[in-house]
């Protein structure tokens, strides 16, 4: 056990992209004793950062394959990790539950059978006459609202994970370079990393965290992975209603497959995803919103404050995530174009054991 120790000790990872996925890896081999870098150029303006942090893990109406095993992994996986990253900063939460709402019937009766069908005890259906489903159709001033909870889901906020890391990251001497790798080569029992700077890092394996930019790096012939760009927006709304009270409506939940998150009494984020595109549309306020047959006054006058975008990588003919193994110390973990900060701890914990075993 000593010998393995002592490999994981003298090898040097080099980790490209510093994403929650980066860092998750950077976490998860931190604590084996490797050596790690992690090289970024411009790692605020990434996805993860645009990320709204919700965790639909048991939510998944899937129960079954590989979507369902890594989300399953990780909702285990995150009470460790939240453990320890809070020793650092205590206001790093799970903010819990997290709820699933719809005003159309068919897709209603989908989730009533999700939940009929798995006896769990931490999902159940909104009564129409709760507190919860009262207070939403009230707000949104609608009649039609229903849906589901999950206890075991819920939300972190992505930012402050990111900066936790970088913090814990940093006390385990893991070290952050800001720049960007535009070539990587195996050289006799090394690979060769050269940045855009000129730099030339040397490391034993190298794991490819950067989203759309991973197939830049590989041989495509070799390696035929495909990615497409997918845009997510959010936008944070101010509201000016004297009658309206958005800290009466839950912590986070979901309409018609708008994310929507209550900040305060009269702010809110609302969140959209898979579009395939680049470029933040400009009529994003109307977009967003239009997520009901009849938007409620308070929202028709509703102010954007402020509005962000990120770009995910989505796999072409194959699923979400991309990990894989392309021997000789070449991993790929990308490909997140949804529930990146939710597969994290699953995913990084796939890698240390590929790497692991490389060493063993
Ligand atoms: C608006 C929005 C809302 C979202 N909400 C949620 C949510 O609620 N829950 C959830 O789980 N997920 C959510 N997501 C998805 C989530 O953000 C992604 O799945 C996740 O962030 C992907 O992480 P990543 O590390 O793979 O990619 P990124 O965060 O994009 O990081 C990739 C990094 O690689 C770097 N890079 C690229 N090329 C190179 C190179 N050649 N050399 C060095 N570095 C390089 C980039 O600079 C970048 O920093 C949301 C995304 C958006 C945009």
């Amino acid at each position: 056990m000593k010998g393995l120790k002592e490999n994981f000790e003298n090898a040097h990872i080099l980790i490209i992209g510093s994403g929650i996925i980066g860092k998750f890896n950077a976490l998860e081999l931190s604590e084996l004793g490797f050596q790690i870098t992690i090289l970024d150029p411009t790692q605020n303006k990434n996805s993860s950062n645009g990320a709204l942090g919700l965790l639909m893990g048991n939510i998944y109406q899937k129960r079954k394959g590989r979507s369902w095993a890594l989300r399953k992994q990780s909702i285990e996986l995150w009470p460790k990790w939240l453990k320890k990253l809070q020793e650092l900063n205590n206001e790093l939460n799970i903010e819990k539950p997290l709820i699933q709402l719809t005003t159309n019937e068919e897709t209603f009766e989908k989730l009533e059978k999700f939940i009929n069908e798995n006896n769990d005890q931490n999902l159940k259906i909104l009564e129409r006459d709760s507190f919860i489903i009262k207070n939403i159709n009230k707000t949104f001033q609608t009649r039609n609202i229903k849906g589901i909870i999950s206890h075991r889901d819920g939300r972190i906020n992505a930012g402050t994970l990111l900066r936790t890391l970088d913090a814990y990251l940093k006390n385990k001497k893991v070290k952050f370079l800001k720049d960007k790798i535009i070539k990587i080569k195996k050289s006799n029992q090394h690979w060769i990393a050269t940045s855009k700077t000129k730099n030339e890092i040397k490391s034993d394996v190298i794991i490819l965290c950067n989203s759309l930019n991973t197939i830049d790096l590989l041989d495509n012939i070799s390696h035929n992975i495909k990615l497409k760009p997918v845009l997510g927006q959010a936008i944070e709304v101010s509201v000016n209603d004297e009658e309206v009270d958005l800290l009466s409506l839950p912590k986070q939940f979901n309409i018609n497959g708008k994310n929507i998150i209550p900040l305060s009494k009269n702010k809110l984020i609302i969140g959209s995803t898979d579009e395939y595109s680049t470029k933040p549309e400009k009529n994003i306020f109307e977009k967003i919103t239009n997520f009901l047959d009849k938007k409620p006054i308070w929202l028709i006058n509703g102010k954007v404050t402020k509005k962000w975008f990120g770009i995910r990588s989505r796999p072409e003919g194959e699923p979400s995530p991309i990990m894989k193994n392309l021997g000789d110390g070449l991993i790929i973990c990308t490909g997140f174009y949804k529930n990146g900060i939710l597969l994290a701890p699953a995913c990084s914990k796939w890698v240390a054991n590929e790497i692991k075993n490389y060493f063993s």
